[in-house]
């Protein structure tokens, strides 16, 4: 199924209070859709089949978007495997199997780029899929996430359901997670270099080598895509979201303290894991479908320091949520 969505589909977005959830409510609500369907984890416990089920069959969406994951950066993931696998399948099987259940017309799944192979050829195609061993860092969750797409295309081959299967890459923006042990690189070093400059540190700290490269896309941007994709896009199999571009962990840090104004020393610690050497999406299914990124990473970066300046919790956010 394909053609713009009616502005008054009933939109269950699952996930709404994450980086990426709060960015699609942002934009869709932007985008003149006007029943948006949230519901916090205290409401909604997506780990639980019959209350995933139940809700369902009474709230009737006829759209999901599956933003809700337990997520988090490289130390998380590598200290709490069991929490990333179990939670992450839990919640993929509850929200798929209920879309079928309760006739959903087109869900759209999200992953992340931690899907392909560790040694995938860069940029990565969505063909790189199941080809290789996974970086072993991240592997429990990229397990689950190959598990949902493979659940979403299963149900397509078998019932003829619309649902698709998105892979953003490494994401940043407004409302991500700043808790130094749990976070991603990017809100890790915004943080750092926040509090060198107001403390008028000599230093911050930059874990591993600084040479791994990562590609970032804005959320918002993903947001975007995310119209597209369920207005355009109805086949099997991951698509990638990406900007086509990366950095090295040494020039995002750089970069981060220039948009910041911190001057200080950048000191790596070789006693944390760099991880996969390079991650980068090739994009171009996307770019054929119509779609690309439009917010260069200096810009995502000066509009997300304003954000974690202004944040009332800024920084306290204690650890990744579903
Ligand atoms: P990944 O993309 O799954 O590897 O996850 P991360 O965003 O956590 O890490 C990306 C790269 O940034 C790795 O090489 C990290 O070692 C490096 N890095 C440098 N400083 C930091 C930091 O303060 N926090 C995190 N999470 N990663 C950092």
């Amino acid at each position: 199924m394909t053609g713009p969505l009616p502005r008054d589909a009933t939109l269950f977005v699952a996930g709404h209070r994450g980086l990426v959830g709060s960015a699609i409510v942002r934009h869709f609500a932007a985008q003149g859709f006007t029943n948006l369907l949230t519901r916090t984890r205290a409401e909604l416990d997506l780990l639980d089949p019959h209350a995933v089920d139940a809700f369902f069959a009474s709230e009737r969406p006829q759209v999901v978007i599956l933003a809700a994951a337990k997520v988090g950066g490289i130390l998380a993931n590598a200290t709490y495997p069991a929490d990333f696998l179990y939670q992450n399948l839990m919640i993929a099987a509850n929200v798929i199997h209920a879309a079928h259940a309760h006739d959903v017309r087109k869900l759209l799944n999200l992953g992340s780029s931690c899907i392909y192979p560790k040694h995938a050829p860069q940029p990565m195609p969505e063909s790189a899929l199941l080809t290789g061993p996974l970086e072993s860092t991240n592997r429990a969750y990229a397990i689950a996430k190959i598990a949902a797409i493979e659940l979403c295309d299963a149900y397509r081959a078998q019932h003829g359901r619309s649902f698709i299967s998105a892979m953003p890459t490494n994401l940043y923006g407004p409302g991500d997670n700043f808790d130094l042990e749990t976070s991603h690189v990017l809100p890790a070093l915004l943080r750092k270099a926040v509090e060198a400059r107001d403390a008028g540190a000599p230093s911050i700290t930059v874990w591993g080598s600084g040479t791994p490269r990562r590609e970032f896309l804005y959320v918002d941007d993903l947001a975007d895509a995310c119209l597209f994709l369920l207005e355009h896009f109805d086949e099997p199999g991951p698509i990638n979201v990406g900007t086509g571009v990366d950095v090295s962990i040494r020039e995002l840090a750089e970069m981060v303290c220039d948009v910041i104004g911190y001057e200080g020393e950048l000191a790596f610690d070789a006693g944390k894991p760099d991880g996969t050497p390079r991650k980068l999406m090739d994009v171009t299914r996307l770019t054929r479908a119509g779609w690309s990124a439009t917010t260069d990473l200096r810009t995502g970066l000066a509009r997300t320091a304003a954000w974690y300046r202004e944040a009332p919790e800024r920084g306290d956010v204690p650890s990744p949520s579903v």
